[in-house]
């Protein structure tokens, strides 16, 4: 069901892509392009990027957990057999975007960069702040079922380096975009403007069920069950108007090429954050160890809702056990009690 949503997804992208005039050279790989050597595919609903050539490329985040065979046939089927990067580069460590990351890095062995203050998420240190499914939206909602746990990633992860360079990939330049986690970044090379936003914000509308399955094009606000400050990720925005970029290629959501720059404008100018949640007044406060100090989670009638359902289900199992356990036994019947009979006699008989 899956790979028939995904190929759903592709083929409207196909169409839409043309339109919008993304860089789609003739078919060589199943990628989509947002610039001759940049080119994304997507893990259900995350995406995931690779930057460079068949000589140097890096792995900028790594999707879902579990689809890492998927990564590696896509590397290959783009830059040939035996293909590996020379880095893997975490926008920040969500399980969405680093659940591949270890066993990736182990396999072709090597380094996973992050910003230094997501490193207390990726080396054991700290589990992020817990989401917030009260924020509003279908994906908060669909968050209830998600992890927030950090990853220990031990010695193969490493703090970017401070200059904002990306290793081996001088034309691109990382910058700082919190908000959605306090070491978020995102990508951005000057010559084409093209703008790996990742999660500073999101291209489609992750709050509507039908967007969600359509995909259609939208600038949107970073997605917000896990977004601990707004007060950072609105200015992550406003930063990022400021480079008026040509492509806005985000976490979720297909690419914006359409007037991207003006478009990116107006929604920093405009850029409100949700009317509710338990972040929103109130951000984590978090430092290079991790989370500090949280707001006190709001009420949640949904999850009143879903424990009082849980334990009206316990309960009734429960009594339909007991009731079951109290019931009379039901005494052998004389054609049963001679097919016991005949069993033992059976059994004495091989025992011999
Ligand atoms: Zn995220
Ligand atoms: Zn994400």
């Amino acid at each position: 069901m899956l790979s028939n949503l995904e190929n759903i997804r592709q083929g409207r992208e196909r169409k839409v892509g043309t339109a919008n005039s993304i860089a789609r050279t003739k078919k060589k790989d199943s990628m989509q392009h947002v610039a001759a050597d940049a080119a994304f595919m997507t893990t259900l609903f995350v995406n995931l990027y690779m930057i460079g050539t068949r000589d140097s490329w890096v792995l900028v985040d790594t999707g879902l957990p579990k689809q890492g065979w998927r990564v590696r046939a896509a590397a290959e089927e783009r830059f040939g057999k035996g293909a590996r990067p020379s880095a893997i580069i975490l926008t920040h460590g969500h399980f969405d975007h680093a659940g591949n990351a270890l066993d990736l890095a182990e396999e072709w062995d090597v380094p996973i960069y992050a910003h230094e203050l997501e490193m207390p998420y990726l080396t054991g240190k700290s589990d992020y702040p817990p989401q917030d499914p009260t924020v509003g939206g279908a994906l908060a909602e669909m968050s209830r079922l998600f992890p927030h746990s950090g990853y220990d990633f031990g010695s193969r992860v490493q703090a970017l380096p401070h200059d904002g360079s990306v290793p081996g990939f001088p034309e691109w330049r990382v910058l700082h975009t919190p908000g959605h986690t306090s070491g978020h970044v995102s990508l951005f090379r000057e010559r084409d403007r093209v703008l790996l936003a990742a999660d500073a914000l999101a291209t489609v509308n992750q709050e509507s069920v039908v967007t969600l399955i359509t995909l259609e094009r939208e600038l949107r606000q970073p997605p917000a069950t896990f977004t601990t400050d707004w007060g950072a990720a609105r200015r992550s925005i406003e930063q990022l108007a400021e480079l008026r970029p040509r492509v806005i290629a985000a976490g979720h959501g297909l690419p914006i090429t359409d007037n991207a720059a003006t478009r990116l404008e107006t929604f920093a100018a405009t850029f409100a954050p949700p009317p509710k949640g338990r972040y929103v007044r109130t951000p984590a406060r978090t430092n290079e160890n991790g989370v500090v100090e949280l707001p006190p989670p709001v009420p949640d009638p949904v999850r009143k809702v879903l424990v009082g359902a849980a334990l009206v289900a316990g309960a009734g199992t429960m009594l339909f056990a007991l009731s079951r356990r109290s019931r009379p036994r039901r005494r052998p019947t004389a054609k049963r009690s001679k097919r016991a009979l005949r069993r033992v006699d059976a059994s004495k008989f091989n025992g011999r």
